[in-house]
């Protein structure tokens, strides 16, 4: 097959041509194919002459032939037409002749030629017909290869020679050939030019075009492949080939490859089909779509998830789609304290996924049901929070007394992907008691040979009652032959200790939370064997005076001095009006009050500083107000609105403050007695005290800056949850009140307005006495009357000594807390109900007390004399804290259910049985009270009248089968408020 140059090789390939047709030569001139006149230029005209003949396959052809061989000096030209070369480089010329040979002609003389000339001439045009001969170039003598063959029967056959010449590189558009015969016998049969081409080609699914060979027989062209659609280079493999001289490609280097979404079919790129995807050009085939993905297009190269499946990031296309895992199973906990141990199994459905891990999710709930917080950074969790590949978690350092809600969620690859809802199990639990805080600020009291004395602090945060101490010592190089003695207070003496040997002492604390951690290393060397009587060992020396009376006599005389110096100045101030004084600007006096009496805390009344700036200055610190967020606005004060916010030191972490701020156009006055409360908060450091942070003169709004009170005032938190503390917690309030109390009333302070309501909760349960503003002026406290003897009192917290003549002291504190006693038993129940404050002020001269709460498992204040009428028949603060510690340490004792005490409520009650005179039936009262739903169980169980109602203890409303405890509570406050009216009016002596 032939194909003329510029035919779509490719095409027409693809429908009939062998693969040798891709080596098939582009015809420039085929002397053969042509059916008519060739019409060459011959001169001189006798010489080559154009004659129709047959060929071997007897076509019919146009010949040139001469045979001027009888005559000397031939010189005959053929030229042929112009040839265009087209991008040809090298000319291919393939001449079929005959030629006979010399001998076979008779009587031929020498001239007489076998041979003839080939020439070419280029040009860019067709240069007409005349032929000049100097213009051609020669190409080559051509003579036969073989002039005769014999044949079969001896005759001579004419041969038909095939010669075969090359031509290039050639420069100009196109060229002649031109055939010179000097005296030979020739028919030229056919005459064809050509070249070659590699053909356009698609090989590894680039195409290669059209390429035209080099211009040397030796030359190969480099040709870069074009991908075809849908396929792209294969990296750093760029497709190319090299098209050699023969017009053959040769050498294929680097492919194309299918893109993604797209395999190959033959020399093509087509889409994957539906279901199907290719993820990458790599991949030679189109794969099925993995489990739960699908598409519904072609060409894709990814499938997508179903609905409710997800790919992770990380997976592979390759990889079905997964969902998040179900939650965990059988979640457990096992509460130690404030340590909780979660445990589980694994979540019936993993998702698909075997990347599954677990996280646990810690929310503090306050009381009210939904209101959880997260817990913060503090708690920890072992081994982590998240990423637990194993079932179990512990965690740690949670609150004691809270409330925690704790989830724990099965996770895997897609969990953050899903937008459905989380699968989770969940417990809520509640902590236990907090083990104490450490043990510090240890002093080594005496050092002998054999025995040291050592004494400490009780921890900062005991969270609970200390139980005893435990004092671990070893030998300092002699670590594992520790030594342990127990102490119930906090000192204690080692005994049979080796002299002049260095000893470790460390000291932890025991509650019913178990052990605190020891607290740091304590060295001690005990003294040598035969040391002096009044050696003084330098590392005691502060505290052994005892064996120094050389000390005693120097820390007595310093101490006496101060006093004296306090008491004058103490005088002088005394007598002073608040004014400006010289010797104050000089800051004289502050030299004195800055002297702290060794081992003596003892309040000092801001009164007597001349001026309160140089109170508040050295009894609290004053903060830079950019260090203070306000964040809201939590209550009102008497001097301006208390802000919650955040409080944040250099170099601390921030903490949350109550803000309390002074209202602005305050008068000098208001500042001062604002500012006083902080003067006075500022001397106490005790965990049942709120504790001041600090406080903002210089700059406006003034603050004082307090440790923030989650739970705010503790009346308003217990009537908020009612009924919802386990009698252990009230107790463990009271206590807490109780020591903040005792510690005040060590210092020598008389906090005068003791009551429920002046008491901060903060979010462990912990109770902290609060509002020291002026106590003395309860300007700021709504429950302060003024009484016929004077000033502001909160009658019905106040001590009858304290109403009458203004004798605050310590004791009536201590009748104050009686009265917290009883609101706190009571979930805040106001005392002495509705009576008034002049009937309350009666019933009390005369000898009446509150009742017992119906909650309280113990005799009522009254009882245990924390009302006594004379201060001096009240129990002391440390007391009240040592009772509450035993209740504390043996809870049987609290575990009777509350309100089962059948003890007489109250003795006057016993006496004055209750006039129901307000209501005629049982049933009347019930609606009253709206709790007539009741009615037929009274009936049924007999309390018939309401006599017999008023005798009613809590057993006997249970007995009733009235088991909402919200019912139980009103049906018995009703009982009690009757009670207590009939209390005043016997007491008022008014019959009604
Ligand atoms: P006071 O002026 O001290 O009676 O405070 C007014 C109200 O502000 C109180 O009843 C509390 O509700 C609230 N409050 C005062 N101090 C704090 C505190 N330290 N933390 C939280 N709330 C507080």
């Amino acid at each position: 097959t032939t194909l003329r140059p510029g035919y779509n090789h490719l095409t027409t390939c693809l429908l009939f041509c062998s693969p040798l047709a891709f080596l098939s030569p582009v015809i420039l001139l085929d002397s053969k194919a042509q059916q008519t006149e060739l019409e060459w230029i011959s001169y001189p005209p006798n010489g080559w002459e154009e004659i129709s003949g047959l060929d071997e396959n007897y076509t019919p052809i146009r010949t040139y032939q001469v045979c001027q061989v009888m005559e000397p000096n031939q010189n005959n030209w053929l030229r042929t037409n112009w040839i265009e070369k087209g991008d040809a480089q090298r000319i291919f010329i393939e001449l079929k002749f005959t030629l006979r040979d010399c001998n076979s002609l008779p009587g031929v003389v020498g001239s007489c030629k076998e041979t003839f000339n080939l020439y070419y001439q280029e040009t860019d045009s067709e240069v007409g017909r005349s032929l000049r001969e100097t213009q051609y170039v020669k190409i080559d003598t051509i003579a036969a290869d073989e002039s005769f063959t014999q044949g079969d029967l001896g005759e001579r056959k004419m041969k038909l020679n095939t010669e075969l010449r090359i031509i290039g590189p050639l420069s100009r558009r196109g060229f002649y050939l031109a055939f010179q015969d000097v005296g030979a016998c020739i028919a030229l049969v056919s005459v064809k030019v050509y070249y070659k081409k590699c053909w356009s080609i698609i090989e590894n699914l680039a195409t290669f075009p059209d390429t035209v060979t080099g211009s040397e027989f030796s030359s190969l062209v480099e040709v870069e492949g074009i991908c075809v659609n849908d396929a792209e280079e294969e990296t750093d493999n760029s497709p190319k080939m090299h098209c050699s001289a023969e017009g053959e490609w040769l050498v294929p280097i680097g492919k194309c490859i299918c893109k993604a979404g797209f395999h190959q079919k033959g020399d093509a790129c087509e889409p994957c089909g539906r279901g199907f995807y290719k993820s990458s050009s790599q991949d030679l085939q189109c794969s099925r779509c993995p489990a739960h993905s699908f598409t519904d297009r072609e060409g894709s190269w990814r499938c997508d998830c179903e609905d409710g499946y997800y790919r992770a990031l990380s997976d592979p296309p390759s990889v079905a789609c997964t969902r998040p895992p179900s939650a965990p199973q059988n979640l457990v906990y096992n509460i130690n304290q404030t340590t909780v141990s979660l445990e589980w199994n694994p979540p019936a459905d993993t998702g698909g996924r075997n990347d599954v891990t677990y996280r646990v999710i810690c929310r503090r709930c306050s009381w009210e049901p939904e209101e959880c917080v997260p817990c913060g950074p503090n708690v920890g969790y072992s081994p982590a929070q998240s990423g637990l590949v194993d079932t179990y978690v512990g965690i740690t350092d949670l609150l004691a007394h809270a409330n925690y809600t704790l989830e724990v969620e099965a996770v895997n690859g897609v969990s953050d992907l899903s937008r459905t809802q989380r699968l989770f199990a969940a417990v809520s639990i509640a902590t236990g008691q907090a083990a104490p805080s450490q043990v510090s600020d240890v002093i080594k009291e005496k050092i002998q040979q054999r025995s040291v004395q050592l004494s400490w602090q009780e921890p900062h945060h005991p969270n609970g009652v200390i139980k005893e101490y435990e004092i671990k010592y070893y030998e300092k190089d002699q670590k594992d032959k520790v030594s342990t003695v127990r102490s119930r207070s906090t000192t204690a003496t080692v005994n049979n200790l080796k002299p002049s040997t260095s000893y470790v002492f460390q000291i932890r604390a025991f509650t019913d939370a178990g052990f605190g951690t020891y607290g740091p290393r304590v060295e001690i060397t005990t003294k040598e064997e035969n040391a002096g009587k009044y050696f003084l060992d330098m590392e005691a020396t502060v505290v052994s005076s005892e064996q120094n009376p050389v000390i005693i006599i120097a820390v007595v005389a310093v101490a006496g001095t101060i006093i004296l110096v306090f008491m004058v100045f103490g005088f002088i101030i005394g007598r002073r009006h608040c004014g400006y004084s010289k010797a104050d600007q000089e800051g004289d006096e502050e030299l004195y009050f800055q002297f702290k009496f060794p081992g003596t805390k003892t309040y000092i009344d801001p009164e007597t500083y001349e001026d309160p700036n140089r109170a508040i200055h050295q009894f609290a610190k004053e903060l830079d107000a950019s260090c203070i967020k306000i964040e809201r606005v939590i209550g009102a004060g008497e001097f301006g609105e208390v802000c919650s916010g955040r409080l944040k030191l250099p170099g601390k972490r921030d903490v949350a403050v109550a803000i309390k701020t002074l209202k602005v156009g305050y008068t000098e006055k208001q500042r001062r007695d604002f500012l006083c409360e902080a003067s006075i908060m500022g001397q106490f450091d005790h965990p049942n005290v709120v504790h001041l942070e600090g406080v903002v003169t210089r700059g406006k709004p003034v603050m004082i800056v307090i440790e923030y009170m989650e739970n705010g005032s503790l009346d308003a938190f217990l009537r908020k949850h009612d009924g919802q503390f386990t009698v252990i917690q009230l107790v463990g309030m009271l206590r807490g009140i109780a020591a903040g109390m005792r510690y005040l009333s060590e210092m020598g302070y008389v906090h005068r307005d003791l009551a429920a309501r002046n008491i901060l909760v903060n979010s462990n349960l912990v109770c902290k006495v609060s509002d020291f503003g002026l106590s003395r002026v309860m300007d700021d406290d709504p429950e302060a009357v003024y009484t016929t003897t004077g000033g502001k009192i909160p009658v019905r917290w106040t001590a009858p000594e304290a109403i009458q003549y203004r004798k605050f002291t310590s004791a009536s504190d201590v009748w104050s807390y009686g009265i917290v006693m009883w609101e706190v038993m009571s979930y805040g129940e106001r005392p002495y109900w509705d009576m008034s404050n002049q009937d309350v002020i009666k019933a009390i001269e005369e000898g009446y007390r509150l009742p017992a709460p119906w909650t309280a498992p113990w005799p009522a204040p009254a009882h245990v004399g924390l009302l006594a009428e004379g201060p001096g028949e009240r129990p002391k603060f440390e007391q009240i804290v040592g009772v509450l510690d035993k209740m504390i340490r043996n809870p049987n004792t609290l575990k009777t259910p509350v309100g089962t005490c059948t003890r007489p409520i109250s003795p006057l009650l016993d006496q004055n049985a209750p006039d129901f005179t307000a209501f005629r039936t049982v049933g009347e009262w019930l609606e009253a009270i709206k709790m007539e739903r009741y009615r037929d169980n009274f009936t049924a169980a007999g309390y018939s009248s309401l006599e017999s109602v008023a005798r009613m203890s809590i057993d006997d409303i249970m007995r009733l089968g009235i088991t909402l405890v919200g019912h139980q509570k009103k049906i018995m406050s009703s009982i009690q408020t009757t009670r207590a009216q009939m209390l005043h009016l016997h007491g008022t002596g008014v019959q009604v």
